[in-house]
């Protein structure tokens, strides 16, 4: 995917490069094996520094959330994902090698991602490497297939540093034909809004700074009740609950949205603890496409719930995802698709190359050939990355109050500001502490978040 040849970014997430003393490790990542056939199995190997090993854990955390599970050999992964590092120019070879061996000994999907993926993506595609070349963050979406997060039946408030999860409710109350997670988790199930608001204050109260609401579809929380209350909810956390913390909205299809678009658009408008973010994923822009996946909403339903957030909020987030070559789609379609991208903007896009998923609806259609799904990935990755990029380049320059949640590499720190968008601040460690709000000034962007200085 050429639109992540980043060739100017030698750097990772943090936007720190990693230096020569910092990783001539290898580290391999192999956990022993399940046995849910249903869900994905994955196989992580990374390479390089601490903050590497870091951000597979990250995806690791996520695709267990996701009900993915480790295989317990490459061989019998649904998806190997590469985490690498560009250190020493014997290290890019090795990364080469690798993935080449990867790629052609296994049946498994090959993701890359890393600081070689990030720096160089460019080389594996000329080495022929059938793989998606992916920023960390984007990778336990891909492997997620277009699906919906599935929240583990278990499911209780975690804290992890000073961010809180929590699941607001578990379910969903579609039907679409592509996803496996709806057998895992079944019809929308909501706890009261009271006792969301319990669980949410016991998270500020032990230390969180940030909230993360997540489910499978927060937008239908309180359907199974007769009434949407995800708007009730939040308006509920921000009033109710006293202290300095934000809160952030997992995944909320369009359907449910559109319905209480004004109200949810109202509270995002009137409570300051609310990132201003929405991840709506529409993935298509052709409505036979939606229909073909049985998504709930059309394109004109999805275009309401951005206007009506625009109506609402001068400075905000879009996320959507988008999946690619799904087995009906048309080179109509798919140009659908782009025009939908290029009219509503998201500043943070998903796309997805479509694969099959044992047992669905969408696993016996005739599939498209790979070179098909492949370019059209190709090209939708291209987009969103000028899309992307244009957003965070229209930061540079301004001034953002930063929630800072995460450790970065040599002496920075990663936050997000009212927007939900990534900032790295290098050098800020010892000037600052995670759970922290501070001003900075924005003074670069690596196509997928800012970089800043503290002011
Ligand atoms: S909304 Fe669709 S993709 Fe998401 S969990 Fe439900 S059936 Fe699956």
């Amino acid at each position: 995917m050429s639109g992540f040849g980043l060739a100017a970014v030698p750097a990772n997430a943090r936007g720190v490069c990693y230096s020569t003393n910092q990783c001539p490790e290898r580290r391999v990542l192999v956990r022993t094996a399940p046995s849910t056939a249903q869900m994905a199995r994955y196989h992580i190997e990374t390479y390089g520094c601490t903050s590497n090993r870091g951000e597979s854990r990250q995806i690791e955390r996520a695709l267990r959330d996701g009900g993915h599970h480790p295989a317990d050999d490459p061989k019998a992964a649904d998806v190997a994902i590469l985490n690498t590092c560009t250190v020493v120019e014997k290290t890019e070879h090795n990364m080469l090698r690798r993935a080449e061996e990867l790629d052609e000994q296994t049946p498994a999907d090959l993701v890359i991602t890393g600081c070689m993926a990030l720096a160089q993506g460019e080389q594996f595609r000329e080495a022929g490497i059938d793989a998606e070349i992916l920023h960390w963050d984007e990778v336990p979406e891909h492997v997620r297939n277009g699906e919906c997060p599935t929240t583990t039946p278990d499911a209780e408030p975690v804290i992890d540093g000073v961010v809180g999860i929590l699941p607001i409710a578990r379910g969903c109350m579609s039907d679409c034909s592509y996803c496996i997670t709806k057998q895992a988790t079944g019809k929308i199930d909501s706890p009261p809004v009271e006792e969301n608001v319990r669980k949410a204050r016991a998270l500020v109260h032990a230390g969180a700074k940030e909230i993360r609401i997540t489910g499978q579809d927060t937008g239908v929380y309180g359907w199974d009740d007769g009434e949407r209350k995800l708007h009730i909810l939040l308006e509920r956390i921000c009033e109710e609950i006293e202290g300095d913390f934000r809160v952030r909205v997992g995944m909320a299809n369009p359907k449910g949205v559109h319905g209480i678009r004004e109200e949810l658009a109202e509270v995002f408008a009137e409570q300051e603890k609310l990132y201003n973010f929405l991840h709506a994923p529409v993935q298509s822009g052709s409505n036979d496409i939606l229909g073909d996946m049985r998504r709930q909403h059309n394109v004109s339903e999805y275009v309401e719930v951005v206007e009506t957030f625009d109506e609402y909020l001068d400075y905000w987030t879009l996320s959507t995802d988008f999946i690619v070559g799904f087995p009906t789609e048309t080179e109509h379609d798919h140009e659908q698709s782009l025009a939908l991208l290029r009219e509503t903007r998201p500043e943070k896009i998903n796309v997805t190359r479509f694969s099959k998923r044992p047992g669905t609806d969408a696993a016996k259609m005739k599939g498209l050939g790979g070179p098909t799904k492949k370019d059209r990935s190709s090209e939708m990755t291209d987009l969103k990355m000028e899309v992307v990029g244009e957003a965070y380049e229209s930061m540079v320059g301004s001034e953002r109050e930063v929630l800072l949640v995460e450790d970065g590499t040599e002496e920075s720190l990663v936050g997000y500001d009212s927007a939900y968008r990534q900032v790295a601040i290098p050098g800020a460690e010892n000037q600052a502490e995670l759970g922290e709000i501070v001003t900075c000034k924005i003074t670069g962007q690596n196509t997928v978040y800012a970089l800043g200085e503290l002011i």
